[in-house]
């Protein structure tokens, strides 16, 4: 099973909340913006999306 996790940039406050607490390190914060640069690394365990306080990741299955 795959997991594609997505950042909507227009959303995105920079909280950095997702670098940290994403356990294979998915995240990269660039321009202020995290960006998903280990995309392919993704569990799919969620965190990432109930630590964004405004709600700008979302996490596909593939
Ligand atoms: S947790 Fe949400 S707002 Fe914070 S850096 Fe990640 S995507 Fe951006
Ligand atoms: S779902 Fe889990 S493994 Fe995937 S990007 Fe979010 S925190 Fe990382």
């Amino acid at each position: 099973m795959a997991f594609t996790p997505t950042v909507d940039e227009t959303k995105c406050v920079g909280c950095e909340e997702c670098v940290d607490v994403c356990p294979v390190e998915v995240f990269e914060m660039q321009d202020g913006k995290s960006v998903p640069v280990n995309a392919e690394e993704c569990i799919g365990c969620e965190s990432c999306v109930e630590v964004c306080e405004v709600d700008a990741i979302t996490v596909e299955e593939n």
